[in-house]
């Protein structure tokens, strides 16, 4: 059990599977007395996640899973902003963990839409929320958590992937700014950039196509979801000033 996130109220973004989905898990398994916020667009999964977690905690772990759609700034607006029930209002941790890649992802031809959606949503979709509960962060005396899931492609750009690249790029510069312009308040800005983590990820990336998704991880041996939780629950349980502002976390034989 942790003390330090005993009793504290953590929102996920992406919490329907992968990263966003371990991490739920492993905040309860530390501080089965957190309240947990979970968010994505599949919401009867993240009810199966919610009652899951309630049945592992023996109910001590309340659970208000919620269908929002990042890269819809009119929704993440109304949810924050109206939507999101009184007792539930005290959020002290943000994961800014929803994002996808979607497409061969080579200028050239990729498509409008995908360019559309990896922007609006690992980019706009990120921005918009971090705002709307930094409303929430001040009206508590500035105080409050932000982890942002950035990716090792934010700073290592590859070929074919120029727009993915770009968006986690943008992600990491997000965090430091914002680090570094809540300096005098005690919210902390961290970021997690992971390398390879076998998820559904590469899934959505060929549009469901589990035989090509599957080939990705041939040959290698990938992250998986829970290595990347520990480091969100990790970096979330420090004393209020210790930031972890920067980590790198990817599988040992990935150059
Ligand atoms: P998954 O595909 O397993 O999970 C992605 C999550 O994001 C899902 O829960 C999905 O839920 C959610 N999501 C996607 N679009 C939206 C949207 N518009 N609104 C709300 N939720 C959305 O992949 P991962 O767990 O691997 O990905 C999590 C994060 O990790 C991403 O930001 C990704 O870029 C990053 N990452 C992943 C790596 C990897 O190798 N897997 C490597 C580096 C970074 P739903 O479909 O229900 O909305």
């Amino acid at each position: 059990m942790s003390a330090r996130l005993s009793g504290k109220t953590v929102l996920i973004t992406g919490a329907s599977s992968g990263i966003g989905r371990a991490t739920a898990f492993e905040f309860s398994r530390t501080a089965p007395d957190i309240k947990l916020i979970l968010t994505a667009r599949r919401i009867d999964t993240l009810r199966e996640i919610a009652a899951q977690i309630e049945g592992e905690s023996q109910g001590r772990t309340k659970v208000l899973p919620v269908m929002l759609d990042v890269a819809d700034q009119k929704q993440v607006a109304e949810f924050v902003g109206s939507s999101l029930p009184e007792e539930w209002r005290a959020v002290d941790v943000l994961v800014n963990n929803a994002g996808l890649v979607k497409g061969v992802d080579k200028v050239g031809e990729i498509k409008d839409e995908d360019i559309n959606i990896m922007i609006t949503t690992n980019v706009l979709g990120l921005i918009n929320l971090t705002q709307q509960i930094l409303r929430l962060f001040h009206a508590r005396g500035s105080k409050g958590d932000i982890i942002n899931i950035g990716s090792i492609a934010g700073r290592e750009p590859y070929a074919g992937g120029a727009i993915y690249c770009a968006s986690k790029a943008a992600v990491r510069s997000f965090s430091d700014s914002l680090r570094k312009e809540l300096i005098a308040t005690r919210i902390r800005v961290m970021e997690i950039d992971p390398g390879q983590v076998e998820t559904e990820f590469s899934v959505v990336r060929f549009y469901g196509d589990k035989k090509k998704a599957d080939a990705v991880y041939q040959g290698v041996d990938p992250l998986t979801p829970e290595d990347i939780a520990e480091v969100v629950v990790f970096v979330a349980g420090r004393r209020e000033n210790v930031v972890v502002a920067d980590t790198l976390i990817f599988p040992s034989h990935q150059a």
